[in-house]
């Protein structure tokens, strides 16, 4: 077969661009990222030789072989594990699997400072060869398979890919090293960077120097050892390894569990939230080993999905190394390892949360909206996640625990008062935030998505109720109000001319409404809506149609503030004069701004406008 020519997917060429035109400062970087690809390959080999102990043909010591050639000026890296076939290679080497990468791409903003931090998250893997290569030749053979390919590239645009003739099992890369990059064959050069970055490699990495070749790592697996032999410095590169991370861990969870079930689990939890985590497939990213063996890095039950920003290593003693991904379904095995592991993830949080110097704030911004996912999925454990919680809430600037915001509530107060939106500056403006405010009661400011699932999921904390001040029936009459503050009934419009007013408004909005009612919770505003007791919120409306699901819309409750000045004038003229056409007007303006407010245009803008225009012509000019 001849040659083929092959173009990089535009993401991929994107990355290169970048990558070439070097954002990173310490391109050393890259031997660490091939290194980890050459262990993983083999350890995948490893697993698979369980079942098909034949693709071990050719050789059972794996190996990660560095051998620079000063001459040739090339630095050769090559492995002996899994290797990959014709398909692999160009689909491996050519694109980007990764889901969410061309949004990725897109935030990347040309400013290498600021790109260097994002890409971190991002981990560029194999391309990282081209910081320090004009060229790239792979050549690998798939064990198990007779033929070998070659896989050649300058990192601009296109790569090219042919036969090779007796081409090992595995992957031998042949970097190509630019000028100014020959550091890179230096043999005590290569050592330090192994030694730094890649010592926790399993797998013996070798250096070749004229006639000898010697291994340069410890070659054993980091969590086998015993936590006082690790320094935090290895913790981390092997964090990085584990999770092509590029941040420092915030925590790390070490431990072996012994008892009924044994294993050893190597836990990280990052400080910086990876780019990918709210895809759709929530898969977790815990790797599992079995007796040093690699099994699988996606292992579904090994940790629910809203533990799913844990990154690390399982080994366990007690599974079987043949386990297969359908086996491990319902292994009971696992699920004990699961509520093991998910019990000291809790735990560590927790210890973390009640540390002045833990940071825990940082991780809250991060993952927190990943870990509330949890109250209403892991049933069992609901208070205690609640318990972890940290949130916004009119009370003050900072977060607040729910136990705090317990120990704040006012006399006569039943429930947590929550309150539903996308932007926190816009949501602690809401109307109907005032009754409350007037009364010193807190209300928590909520605005992940994850939000609206499970407020209206659990019911309970501490024995009060979650309730919505966005819905019908906010009790506010039932609190004190704060000394001095007496509630000012006579303020408000006379209830006969009030009733009369709702039903005008109610007559001239129709089925646009629900309900016209007096409101106890404005103080500022004139109106706002609010749902009914039981429905949807207006906000979880909003998100289902942002999502392209339409829920429908549901006519709301329009709250009237009886002590405000247009409403009180509103129900004298209704009084004096019954229904006319300026009331009509009046109650789709107020109608409309009311919702305005919420985020939603008018449902008539070319209406709303006119209507507008009219009353300003007569209040201002006229
Ligand atoms: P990542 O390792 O994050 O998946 P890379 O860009 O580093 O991304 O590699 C892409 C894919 O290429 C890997 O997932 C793996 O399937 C394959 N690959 C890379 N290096 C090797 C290797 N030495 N042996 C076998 N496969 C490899």
């Amino acid at each position: 077969m001849a040659e083929e020519k092959r173009q990089f997917q535009a993401e991929v060429g994107k990355l290169l661009d970048i990558v070439v035109h070097s954002l990173y400062s310490n391109k050393e970087i890259f031997l660490r990222e091939l290194i980890s690809n050459a262990s993983d390959s083999c350890d995948r080999l490893r697993y698979a030789a369980v079942t098909e102990p034949d693709l071990l043909e050719g050789g059972t010591e794996f190996r990660i072989r560095l051998i620079p050639d000063a001459e040739a000026g090339t630095l050769t890296i090559a492995d002996n594990g899994l290797g990959m076939s014709h398909d692999e290679l160009i689909a491996n080497l050519g694109t980007i699997a990764k889901s969410g990468t061309s949004e990725f791409l897109s935030r990347l903003t040309g400013d290498a400072k600021k790109d260097v931090s994002l890409i971190g998250q991002f981990g560029v893997g194999f391309y990282s060869a081209f910081m320090v290569a004009g060229e790239v030749t792979v050549i690998s053979r798939k064990a198990g398979e007779a033929k070998g390919w070659r896989w050649t590239s300058d990192g601009k645009g296109e790569f090219t890919i042919a036969p090779a003739e007796d081409a090992p099992r595995g992957a031998t890369l042949i970097l190509k090293l630019r000028e100014g990059e020959t550091e890179f064959l230096d043999a005590f050069r290569l050592k330090s960077i192994v030694k730094r970055y890649s010592d926790h490699i399993a797998i013996p990495v070798t250096l070749k120097e004229s006639e000898t070749e010697e291994t340069i790592n410890s070659a054993n697996a980091l969590w086998t050892r015993s936590k006082s032999e690790i320094t935090p410095e290895q913790y981390k590169e092997f964090y990085h390894h584990v999770a092509h991370a590029f941040d420092e861990p915030w925590s790390t969870l070490h431990y072996k569990a012994e008892g009924a079930i044994e294993y050893t689990g190597l836990l990280f939890i990052p400080s910086s939230k990876p780019f990918d985590i709210f895809s759709p497939d929530r898969k977790q990213h815990v790797k599992l080993y079995v007796k040093r063996v690699f099994i699988t890095d996606d292992c579904e039950g090994l940790l629910p999905p809203y533990l799913r920003f844990v990154r690390g290593v399982v080994d366990s003693q007690d599974l079987p190394l043949n386990v297969s991904r359908e086996m491990l379904q319902h292994n009971p095995v696992l699920a004990k390892i699961r509520t093991g592991l998910v019990k000291r993830i809790l735990a560590e949080i927790k210890k973390k949360s009640e540390d002045p110097e833990g940071k825990f704030e940082e991780f809250w911004e991060s993952f927190g909206p990943v870990l509330k996912e949890g109250i209403y999925e892991d049933f069992e454990r609901k208070t205690e996640i609640l318990e972890l919680c940290r949130f916004r809430s009119t009370h003050s600037d900072g977060l607040t625990t729910l136990a705090d915001y317990v120990a704040r509530m006012k006399e006569g107060q039943e429930a947590i008062y929550t309150i539903t939106g996308d932007d926190l500056a816009q949501l602690k403006k809401s109307p109907q935030l005032e009754g409350f405010a007037a009364k010193g009661v807190e209300v928590l400011l909520l605005t992940d998505p994850i939000d609206e699932f499970w407020v209206s999921a659990v019911n309970k904390y501490a024995e009060k109720d979650f309730r919505s001040v966005a819905a019908a029936g906010a009790d506010l009459g039932k609190i004190k109000a704060a000394e001095g503050d007496a509630d000012k009934k006579e303020d408000e419009a006379p209830a006969d001319e009030l009733t009369t007013l709702i039903e005008a408004l109610k007559l001239a909005l129709g089925e646009r409404i629900k309900d016209v009612r007096a409101s106890e919770r404005l103080t500022e505003s004139a109106v706002c809506l609010v749902a009914a007791e039981g429905e949807m919120s207006m906000h979880l409306e909003k998100m289902l149609r942002a999502h392209n699901q339409s829920p429908g819309e549901r006519p709301r409750i329009l709250e009237i503030n009886p002590r405000h000045a247009l409403i009180k004038g509103l129900a004298v003229r209704v009084k004096a004069g019954g229904t006319d056409a300026g009331i009509e007007d009046a109650a789709s303006l107020l109608l409309d701004q009311a919702r305005i407010v919420e985020g939603e245009p008018p449902a008539d803008p070319v209406a709303f406008a006119r209507r507008m225009v009219a009353m300003m012509e007569k209040g201002l000019v006229g």
